[in-house]
């Protein structure tokens, strides 16, 4: 039999042999995977791994309610939308009741970047406008205009530059900025945009996430969406929230991110939870806005809106509901919140604690203040030794991110937070 370093050196030559290396692997010793369930993974030497970052398996790795209702809708049928089915209707009638009347259409595709690149062809179309508004540091997928839209992607090393039809904003990001976050952090960054639009004037969308991701879990700034998107609305343009990450529930307060900055978009997109993990994502718009799209040509996608994922859909939606996970997201959140802010009292790198029920952030710091890349990755890679998954991102990769599994538990949250305390109290012991 192989040992395990034989067969770690085994797959990364496969894979080498195999895959361009432009993809990524995390961690400088790789995770070799074998199963999951719920909050945990498996790796073939039979470690069980907490995972505290997977926000695409929303109701639990492999969950069987979700498993069960894909094997049966594959094993019974498989089509698209060119034909009837029930799965389809049943899917849109749940999925639409969770959002605001006004938005009330949906065209089902198979990844968040797929809903992205549409709902920009979409506000192309209904505004006869051309550009679009986007946060610096934001992520919205990896087709051509996902990337186009994409500062995080755009601007990055190899990156194509910014497209002429781009108009970047700064992340309305209210730590650091010197200003309280009650309005006053949301109106300076609203107004940077409004002006910028002013002189644009031909803006055919405005997206962002309503806690940025990739970003580093940057909530925006009290009062910011609230006080821009009457403005590009006004200048004739749509507004756009990414739920790619925060939507379905985790947010705990609320089912969409868009709720908690009390504004209703013109259009939302959807992905990563949405199947959890079966590849569905989704653009839910106005009537009036689909409309427009249907200018003559057809919209048709193979996979998007098929039963077996409307199947899955539908299952995701019954869990969270039958599992209260919305509400367990938020008691469990709060919970998990309340022991990193202790932290946080205790261990100056620690500079901020942010985000809303099971989508936090911590934003790692130096003496001076300065984001600390270098303890962020540390903690990360100390964490996956104790068998631990978190992620880091932000500008300056200094921003821890924790976004589990819904099936998280309080001891789940004990465990993460002692082994963050460790790793940070070694730190500070040399
Ligand atoms: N939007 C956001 C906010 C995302 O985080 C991602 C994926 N990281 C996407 C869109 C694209 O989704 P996908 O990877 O499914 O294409």
């Amino acid at each position: 039999k192989p040992s395990p370093k034989r067969k770690l050196v085994h797959q990364l030559e496969r894979r080498n042999t195999f895959l361009s290396s432009a993809l990524s692997l995390s961690y400088d010793r790789p995770l070799q995977m074998h199963r999951s369930a719920f909050q945990y993974m498996y790796d073939t030497e039979g470690n069980a791994i907490l995972d505290a970052y997977n926000n695409i398996m929303l109701v639990g790795h492999s969950h069987p309610t979700v498993v069960r209702a894909g094997q049966r809708a594959m094993a019974k049928l498989n089509t698209n939308t060119r034909y009837l089915y029930d799965e389809l209707m049943d899917y849109s009638e749940q999925l639409l009741s969770k959002f605001p009347p006004s938005l009330n259409k949906v065209f089902f595709v198979n990844s968040g970047s797929a809903a992205s690149d549409l709902a920009i062809r979409i506000a192309m179309t209904h505004t006869r406008k051309r550009k679009v508004m986007v946060l610096e540091h934001g992520y919205h997928g990896n087709t051509r205009i996902g990337i186009d839209i994409s500062h995080y992607k755009y601007n990055h090393q190899g990156g194509p530059g910014q497209q002429d039809y781009i108009l970047p904003t700064p992340m309305p990001k209210a730590f650091g900025s010197g200003m309280p976050d009650d309005g006053t952090a949301g109106r300076h960054f609203a107004e940077i945009a409004t002006e910028e639009m002013m002189e644009h004037q031909d803006i055919a969308a405005f997206i962002a996430e309503p806690i940025v991701g990739c970003g580093g879990q940057v909530p925006l700034a009290n009062g910011y969406l609230k006080e821009l998107y009457p403005k590009i609305r006004a200048q004739g343009g749509i507004c756009i929230s990414d739920e790619v990450q925060v939507g379905f529930g985790r947010l705990g307060d609320y089912f969409w991110g868009f709720e908690m900055h009390g504004i209703v978009p013109d259009l939302v997109i959807l992905g990563k939870p949405m199947g959890n993990g079966h590849p569905i994502g989704a653009v839910v718009t106005t009537t009036g806005i689909a409309e427009s799209f249907d200018n003559g040509l057809e919209f048709f996608s193979s996979f998007g809106g098929n039963p077996v994922s409307c199947a899955i859909g539908l299952a995701v939606l019954q869990v969270i509901e039958e599992e209260g996970l919305q509400q367990h997201a938020k008691e469990t959140g709060d919970y998990l919140k309340s022991l990193l802010d202790e932290l946080k009292r205790h261990y100056p790198q620690i500079a901020d604690v942010r985000g809303s029920g099971m989508f936090l952030g911590i934003e790692i710091e130096d003496k001076e203040g300065a984001p600390n890349t270098v303890l962020a990755s540390r903690l990360k890679n100390a964490l996956r030794e104790k068998n631990i998954l978190i992620g880091t991102d932000g500008p300056f990769d200094s921003v821890l991110k924790i976004k589990p599994p819904l099936s998280f538990n309080r001891t789940d949250c004990r465990i993460l937070v002692g082994a963050i305390e460790s790793v940070l109290s070694d730190f500070a012991k040399k």
